[in-house]
């Protein structure tokens, strides 16, 4: 059904020059036929090559003279035929992000890229649960832990998906082939394509769900056959059965016929939660995560199309994932910063889920621990349903938190970084062979180098960063990795007194070793998981008791469960608060709460400490209550006297070039595009009206990073209209400037400072 004569198309080439559409006219023949989102050939250039491009839009408006108008050659049909959808997704992308068209586009499409068809290999125990017992015994008194892991899991399970246990579980396949060997496992393969029942038998219906688990999924299936769609809210506790309310959910889809996405962040992805989807959906799951290759995604994404499937699992680009028969999203942990892109279009996946919702007519289900203020305050306002679940399923009561008063300790003369009463509990845990995770509440790493004589600090020459001091007197730069060996006198002063300022987690390390001889110390941050299975190969080997504390940063606090750990110690609750933007005091809370909720997880009782500098900040005091509620009415008061997100809206306008002269002058020039820009309205900002607050330009918090300088600019406004007028207005200047190297770049409501 064509709207029109003429096609405006994108050129399906990645180069920032052709990212605009040319019209195009529709041959007589494709009338009938073409369709917004399609993609199609087109003579292109002077030589008139044959090209693909995509129809993002069918209009009756002639850019050019009609004569001049060249044809479009032909609808592809071989490919894989794009979902109009997702072209349209892509331009509201384009439009409230600001990106280019094909950026947005190259950020919804599946690349095409034929691979050969992976087999799906499931693994089958062979031997009796009572002889796998046996050998798993033999295996942990030989201390083979990879082994006694997938003899452990083989114990519960008659089988498992291959790529769950080599994945996941961090076992390798010369593992496997032993076990296979010895006739305890086997390991039965089936075409990707056909559909493998095996898998089916190791279904499992889901749990009786408690009455308010109950009460939210009649109500969210309810509106949906009364074909009321809305976004839904779960405010629930770790532990509060939230992920069951979700698999009851995505089970009264799958039963009207319908399909579903749900977003979980990447590092949440752990062994148990995919083994619960996949035990209950067989393969009518899969999961896409980002050590797929483009071709294997794109391999989803049919299977997708076709019907193969009904649930996908990944992070937020799994929300491109191309339903025929969209019925819902859901998105766990929905205050997770990851959810934000940090490239170009800088879409949010909550925001962008609640568009394709709305195109799709499905629900949207969120769901958090710690609400992020954005999505509680649509909540409070009645954009969206709220539920709480406030209990624990699995009896587990919250471990009480205490919070120490770190300068308390230091007027009695406790200079330690651990202060007295977890000191006793280190100790205490020690000897009841309980385990402990002790968290250093930061995002940098290691300690920077300065001189005690002259103040100065040692800097990356490349980056506008202090350098980490490491092990073995180097210093490196976390941004762009360069190193070098540590002076032995200051360059400013030459003084001798030029040391590490450490406060990172190998400090700790060393502390514990030194205060609590013979103790064993497991570390993790940014050193320790630079390989791609580190991460989950020291997580597996805590969870084994391979030792007693587990030191990180904030990466340890993410969804994982150890039974065995009974106390958990922040060592310095408000350095987060000190990151000066204006999350700060929500990131301190939802960490605080995240971390509080490693504790006591099994069936022995936890205890939570919070050592901090500033004992009466309300997110740390709020946290220790573990009471949102009481934390987010202080919060959202503080948005709103600074007009910052949920309250206004704001847009960071970043300039990055490697001339620092030139990259001055444009922000300069933005800005004043800005400015006027946003005085181009009736009423001024703060007396109810549309204008917005222009800041800046300034040099941004980390001025230069890899030899290329960044200047901001920030704009506030409560109409979110407004910036996206000023972010069109500084495009569309800025493309007749004769611009080389510098880039302009945008940020909605950002999450972090620049
Ligand atoms: P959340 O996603 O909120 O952390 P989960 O859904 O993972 O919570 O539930 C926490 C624990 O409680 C899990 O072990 C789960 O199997 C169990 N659980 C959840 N719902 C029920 C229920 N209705 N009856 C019994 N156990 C439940
Ligand atoms: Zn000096
Ligand atoms: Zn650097």
């Amino acid at each position: 059904m064509t709207k029109g004569r003429y096609a405006n198309i994108i050129v399906d080439i990645s180069h920032e020059k052709v990212d605009k559409p040319f019209q195009y006219k529709i041959p007589e023949k494709l009338k009938e036929k073409l369709e917004e989102g399609m993609c199609v050939q087109i003579p292109f250039g002077m030589g008139n090559r044959l090209r693909r491009g995509y129809v993002v839009a069918i209009t009756d408006q002639a850019q050019f003279p009609d004569e001049k108008q060249k044809l479009i050659a032909g609808i592809v049909n071989d490919s894989m035929p794009v979902e109009a959808d997702l072209v349209r997704l892509a331009s509201w992308m384009k439009e409230t992000y600001g990106s280019t068209m094909i950026a947005a586009l190259k950020t919804v499409l599946p690349v095409k890229q034929t691979i050969k068809h992976k087999e799906k290999r499931t693994i089958v125990r062979r031997f009796t649960v009572e002889e796998t017992r046996s050998l798993l015994g033999e295996c942990i008194r030989k201390h083979q832990t990879a082994k006694a892991r997938v003899l452990e899991e083989l114990c519960r399970e008659g089988m498992l998906p291959y790529e769950l246990v080599t994945g996941k579980l961090n076992v390798s396949p010369a593992t496997l082939k032993g076990l296979q060997e010895k006739g305890v496992i086997a390991v039965e393969t089936e075409s990707y394509y056909r559909n493998p029942v095996k898998v089916e038998t190791a279904r499992e219906s889901g749990k009786t769900l408690s009455a308010e688990q109950a009460e939210i999924c009649s109500r969210v299936l309810s509106d949906f056959d009364q074909k009321e769609r809305k976004t839904y809210l779960i405010h629930g506790i770790t532990g509060s059965g939230k992920t069951e309310v979700y698999l009851s959910l995505i089970e009264g889809m799958i039963q009207r016929g319908k399909q579903c996405i749900m977003l979980i962040p990447e590092i949440a992805l752990t062994y148990q939660t995919l083994l619960r989807f996949y035990k209950r959906f067989g393969d009518r799951v899969s999961v896409m995560n980002s050590t797929l290759s483009a071709g294997e995604k794109y391999d989803q994404c049919e299977r997708a199309k076709k019907g193969d499937i009904d649930v996908i699992i990944g992070p937020r680009s799994a929300l491109f994932v191309p339903f025929p028969n969209l019925g819902m999203i859901v998105i766990d942990e929905e205050h997770e910063p990851s959810y934000k892109s940090e490239t170009m279009p800088r879409y949010h996946a909550r925001e962008t889920a609640e568009y394709l919702a709305a195109q799709k007519h499905a629900s949207l289900v969120l769901g958090s621990a710690t609400p992020s203020l954005e999505a509680y305050h649509r909540a409070k306002e009645g954009g969206y349903e709220l539920f709480t679940l406030n209990r624990r399923l699995t009896g587990g009561a919250l471990a009480p938190v205490s919070i120490i008063d770190l300068r308390e300790e230091l007027r009695s003369g406790n200079r330690s970084i651990f202060s007295r009463k977890l000191q006793e509990l280190i100790e205490d845990r020690r000897q009841k062979k309980e385990q402990i995770m002790l968290f250093l509440n930061r995002r940098g790493y290691a300690g920077f180098v300065s001189c005690r004589s002259c103040g100065f600090v040692m800097k990356c020459p490349h980056c506008d960063v202090s350098l980490s001091q490491h092990m073995g007197g180097k210093m490196v730069c976390h941004y762009c990795g360069y190193e070098t060996v540590q002076p032995q006198n200051c360059p400013s002063c030459s003084s001798p007194y030029i040391l590490g300022f450490k406060a990172g987690t190998q400090q700790i390390e060393q502390q514990l070793l030194k205060r609590f001889p013979g103790i064993s110390v497991l570390r993790m941050d940014a050193d320790t998981t630079r390989t791609k299975d580190s991460y989950e190969k020291i997580l597996t080997a805590f969870a084994q008791g391979e030792a007693d504390v587990l030191v990180g940063t904030q990466m340890i606090v993410k969804g994982h469960d150890f039974p065995n750990v009974t106390l958990v110690g922040v060592l310095a609750a408000d350095l987060s608060l000190n990151d000066s933007d204006y999350r700060a005091g929500e990131r301190t809370f939802q960490l605080l709460t995240q971390a509080a909720g490693r504790a006591g997880r099994g069936a022995k009782p936890g205890e939570v400490l919070i050592q901090t500098y500033r004992p009466e900040h309300y997110s740390i005091i709020r946290a220790a209550a573990q009471d949102y509620e009481a934390f987010y009415e202080e919060e959202v008061l503080y948005r709103e006297l600074g007009a910052y997100p949920p309250a206004a809206h704001m847009l960071a306008v970043l300039i990055t070039t490697p001339d620092e002269e030139r990259g001055e002058a444009l922000a300069g020039k933005v800005a004043a595009i800005a400015r006027a820009e946003a005085e181009d309205g009736t009423e001024a900002f703060g007396e109810g009206n549309k204008k917005a607050a222009v800041i800046g330009p300034a040099k941004a918090s980390i001025g230069k990073i890899n030899d290329i300088y960044r200047f901001v600019i920030y704009c506030k406004s409560p109409d979110y209209g407004k910036l996206t007028a000023i972010k069109d207005k500084i495009e569309c200047r800025s493309a007749m400037m004769e611009l080389k190297d510098e880039n302009i770049q945008f940020d909605f409501d950002p999450i972090d400072r620049y």
